[in-house]
């Protein structure tokens, strides 16, 4: 049995998924006449009680287009030094929108307000670029699935509204804060400018992201994506599955965060364990005393697959994918575990 616990973008369409994608009614996107994506727009739209979405092929172009709609080039957005936008864009936001970043030493992987004022540029300053927008990420990715309390996404708001900045939410793993938190998503809507939401990570969709923002930013969102390559066909089938997961596969991910949890747990009970970072959601970073290559060996012998992230830390994501029958055996391979 391979256990893949690399991330939850490796989760392939269940049999119902399928059906959905098969027998999906289909038209020319580009023309929007796809009458499934308008559905599927349509829906996240009013989910979030905001105006307009857009289906984009990926999280990245979804979150470049964002970084363009708000920015001109030269100016500088403000981001955790972590932000996904920042380390694992190919470096889009230079390429594509011209923009520098100015990064924030935040706390697994967010930022504060009172750091986001504290990085903003005086704007009549005209030596230093522009500050014209601020990007935060829940969950964070690289910050081990880390949700933001509230009350201080509110507060950096209030920043943005003081210092005329735009205001992105890269919500690929959005859903995960949402169930971990109980928190609605018209919440998100009412605060941000624009949110990303990603369909392929946690919802198992086999790809696809969301852009929802309100009609005066996101009357230039159509071209941004055409211009990045984005405008697709009779991507319905795709908009079918992205339906499909958002109506059936919201809830359940209080599972992935039950069992990751578990796997925690587990992890900090074993003596060649050094250190588990806290477990909000589906993500598991945790680092091995001084044997990881032993680690690694042993458990990629036992057929489990899994990321190392840098510095000595290892991850274990939870997903659609990830069966209890696979937790409950992969549990008891943990505990047996021993490294000499
Ligand atoms: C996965 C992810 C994205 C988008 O990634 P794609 O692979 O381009 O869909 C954006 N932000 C975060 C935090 C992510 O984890």
């Amino acid at each position: 049995m391979i256990i893949d616990l690399r991330s939850d973008t490796v989760t392939k369409p269940t049999p119902e998924m399928l059906t959905a994608i098969m027998t999906a009614e289909v038209g020319d996107d580009v023309y929007k006449e796809d009458p499934t994506v308008n559905v599927l727009e349509k829906q996240i739209a009013d989910m979030f009680g905001m105006d307009q979405a857009l289906f984009f092929p990926s999280g990245s172009m979804a979150n470049q287009a964002a970084i363009k709609l708000h920015t001109q080039p030269g100016e500088q957005l403000i981001a955790d030094k972590y932000a996904h936008v920042y380390n694992y864009e190919g470096g889009g936001i230079s390429f594509n929108s011209g923009v520098s970043c100015k990064l924030i030493d935040g706390y697994r992987g967010m930022i504060a307000s009172d750091q986001v004022e504290a990085s903003i540029n005086p704007p009549d300053f005209y030596h230093s670029p522009l500050t014209s927008l601020v990007c935060v990420e829940n969950t964070t990715n690289k910050g081990g699935g880390a949700c933001y309390n509230f009350e201080e996404i509110v507060k950096i708001r209030k920043v943005c509204d003081t210092y005329n900045l735009g205001y992105h939410l890269d919500g690929a793993r959005l859903w995960n804060a949402l169930v971990a938190n109980s928190e609605k998503a018209t919440e998100y809507g009412k605060v941000f400018d624009t949110i990303s939401v990603c369909l392929s990570k946690g919802l198992g969709a086999p790809m696809g992201s969301v852009l929802i923002g309100n009609h005066k930013i996101m009357q230039q969102a159509i071209r941004v994506r055409k211009m990045l390559g984005g405008g697709m066909r009779q991507i319905g089938y795709m908009a079918a599955a992205g339906l499909y997961a958002v109506n059936n596969n919201i809830d359940r991910l209080a599972e992935d965060h039950r069992r990751a949890k578990e796997i925690g747990e587990v992890l900090e009970s074993l003596s060649f364990v050094s250190k588990v970072e806290p477990i909000d959601t589906n993500i598991v970073i945790f680092q091995i005393n001084d044997n990881e290559e032993g680690f690694i060996t042993k458990m990629e012998a036992k057929g489990i697959l899994f990321y190392g992230m840098g510095q000595g830390k290892l991850r274990f994501v939870t997903h659609l994918d990830y069966t209890q029958e696979m937790h409950t055996y992969f549990l008891k391979l943990l505990k047996s575990l021993t490294l000499k």
